[in-house]
């Protein structure tokens, strides 16, 4: 009988291996985005050791080896590699954290992974679980088929990138070093697909991002009492500084990957807006199209100049107290043409006679991936083939990243995800109902896989 009991399970076993077998890369990578999503990898407190349970599971069964560190308790990284030619390495990165996600407004379980009409649904599913799963078909596609390789690709699955990557990326070039080792290329985040109403696909590659120097104002004066102040306070001084950033935007300026996004952008313009588009080095001067893109288009204005939100403040705990002491924190975001050292200098320049100083929160340093490069030409040819008509389109984000560390050791980091979002589509990203079409999910892994070989097989 028992005898008997395991014959059918073996069985089973072998009906599901042929099945297994037979199913298509697409069916798979559907698969395990639903069960990636299903992984609470939430961030705080992340917990992305789940997801690297997960990616170690597959590799054992692919017979693929890897490496997993933690860099705290919980903070899991797994990483993994083909090896190839001597052209300079390809990675393709992802983070295995997600946002959290506030369930009142959901009208399904944010973890739920389900498919309802026609969409695959939960937190991640774009950002970034979506193109993690894609990513990971491609890598395992490579191993499969056995092809020679001209390059190592690496396989690279991080913690925290949500909270700024130092459980992450920033601990690994820190702490394993050789991840990155004869690295040249990489791939992640950042990009994507669109089809407007006429129809026409633009896929954007991210090249370059603006660079955040997290900033805090700071002020000391005489303290007193609310009933008799005196000329000047700490929390006058931050007023008078806040107001000159107020009163004095930064000039716009150009950057070359700016120009040419605008002007790629200018082809679906009208009247109003194409020709400014076309030629921003000209529009810029002119103070009215300035003024009119700020007001209208505050992302637009953002990536022709340099920005500082005012998002905190602090003084007196009490009414009828004057402090000794006051702050405000800015969130700025510089054009990633000059070191942030010189921006603050700037910053410290205008608001010198106020009395207030400024320390610095956090700063990462700019840089920009060249687009004269294999990788790019591949990734134009190949989604020109296989969507033709389309058009590619460097882009620069006014977000950042965990490409601005990969960017500092030297490596070119393009954003690339070839998606298609229609026109009008919700997509819930760091929102409500998080989703993908299922079916431009499918299309979208055997495209990356498409752009990818191009570049690792000769
Ligand atoms: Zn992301």
């Amino acid at each position: 009988m028992k005898h008997y009991k395991t014959s059918i399970a073996s069985f089973i076993i072998m009906i599901w291996g042929s099945f297994s077998y037979s199913q298509t890369p697409e069916d798979e990578a559907v698969k395990w985005l639903q069960d990636l999503i299903r992984i609470d990898t939430i961030n705080p407190p992340g917990n992305e050791f789940r997801a690297v349970n997960f990616y170690a599971d597959i590799f054992e069964s692919e017979g693929i080896e890897y490496e997993t560190a933690e860099s705290a308790e919980g903070r899991g990284n797994i990483w993994a590699r083909l090896e190839g030619g001597n052209e300079p390495g390809l990675i393709l990165l992802q983070h295995t954290d997600v946002v959290p996600a506030e369930e009142e407004f959901w009208t399904i379980d944010p973890l739920s992974g389900d498919i309802r009409d026609g969409y695959i649904l939960g937190r991640g599913a774009r950002d970034m679980k979506g193109l993690g799963v894609i990513q990971l078909a491609t890598f395992l596609s490579l191993h499969r088929s056995g092809a020679e390789l001209n390059r190592d690709i690496i396989f690279l699955a991080t913690a925290d990138e949500e909270a700024g990557g130092f459980y992450g990326v920033d601990w690994l070039i820190k702490n394993r070093p050789e991840i990155f080792e004869g690295a040249g290329i990489l791939l992640n985040e950042g990009g994507g697909g669109s089809r407007n109403e006429e129809g026409d696909v633009v896929f954007g590659i991210e090249v370059t991002q603006k660079v955040p120097v997290w900033l805090r104002l700071n002020a000391i004066d005489t303290p007193g009492h609310g009933s008799s102040p005196r000329t000047t306070s700490s929390v006058t001084r931050i007023v008078q500084a806040l107001n000159i950033l107020l009163e004095n935007p930064f000039p716009p300026r150009i950057i070359g990957p700016v120009a040419e996004y605008f002007s790629e952008l200018s082809f679906d313009m009208d009247e109003e807006w194409g020709p400014s588009y076309a030629d921003i080095n000209t529009a810029i001067r002119d103070s009215a199209f300035v003024q009119k893109l700020h007001s209208s288009r505050p992302g637009h204005n953002s990536l022709i100049r340099d920005t500082c939100s005012m998002t905190r403040l602090s003084g007196s705990t009490k009414i009828n107290v004057i402090p000794p002491q006051a702050w405000a924190e800015l969130d700025c975001r510089i054009l990633p043409d000059k070191p942030s050292e010189q921006f603050i200098e700037e910053l410290e320049n205008m608001i010198d006679h106020t009395g207030v100083t400024i320390e610095t929160i956090m700063a990462f340093t700019p840089a920009i991936s060249e687009t004269n490069t294999r990788l790019f030409t591949a990734i134009e040819s190949v989604t020109q083939e296989l969507h033709p008509g389309s058009r590619v389109l460097p882009s620069v984000s006014t977000g950042f990243t965990d490409s601005h560390f990969t960017r500092d050791l030297g490596i070119v980091s393009y954003g690339f995800n070839p998606l298609i979002t229609e026109s009008g589509e919700h997509t819930g990203v760091h929102g409500n109902d998080e989703q993908v079409g299922e079916a431009a999910f499918r299309r979208a892994v055997n495209d990356f896989s498409a752009v990818v070989r191009n570049v690792v097989i000769d």
